[in-house]
């Protein structure tokens, strides 16, 4: 199982990781910090699942999200983790291309229903 992390605050980071690890204990999973880093990453890599933060500098996760279905023509499960609390934003997350949506602080009751239904894709 290979998962691609994006996301610009490196404690978020860790612990995203952490979570999936708990799950997940042999994953291979490679953190990135915004969405270049992810987009080059997936030029040259396959990943089972992408989990991405929205608000990033460089890329943020619409304009991501928008070139891996658009651009590299993906069709891995992709799912938007944000802190995003209004609830017009899952719909647009959704509209954009993603999969499926986590929010912030992340629940890990939520987390891991959500890794487990993805990967089924
Ligand atoms: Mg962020």
């Amino acid at each position: 199982m290979k998962f691609l992390l994006v996301e610009d605050e490196e404690f978020n980071l860790i612990v995203l990781e952490e979570m999936i690890k708990i799950s997940y204990p042999d994953a291979k999973i490679v953190l990135t910090n915004n969405g270049q880093e992810a987009y080059e990453m997936l030029q040259t890599n396959s990943f089972d699942l992408i989990l991405s933060d929205i608000n990033m500098p460089i890329m943020d996760g619409y304009a991501l999200i928008k070139k891996i279905k658009n651009e590299l023509l993906l069709t891995t499960p992709t799912v938007a983790v944000t802190a995003f609390a209004i609830q017009g934003d899952k719909e647009k997350l959704l509209m954009s291309g993603f999969d499926y949506y986590i929010s912030k602080p992340i629940d890990m009751a939520e987390l891991h229903k959500v890794l487990k239904v993805s990967l089924l894709d």
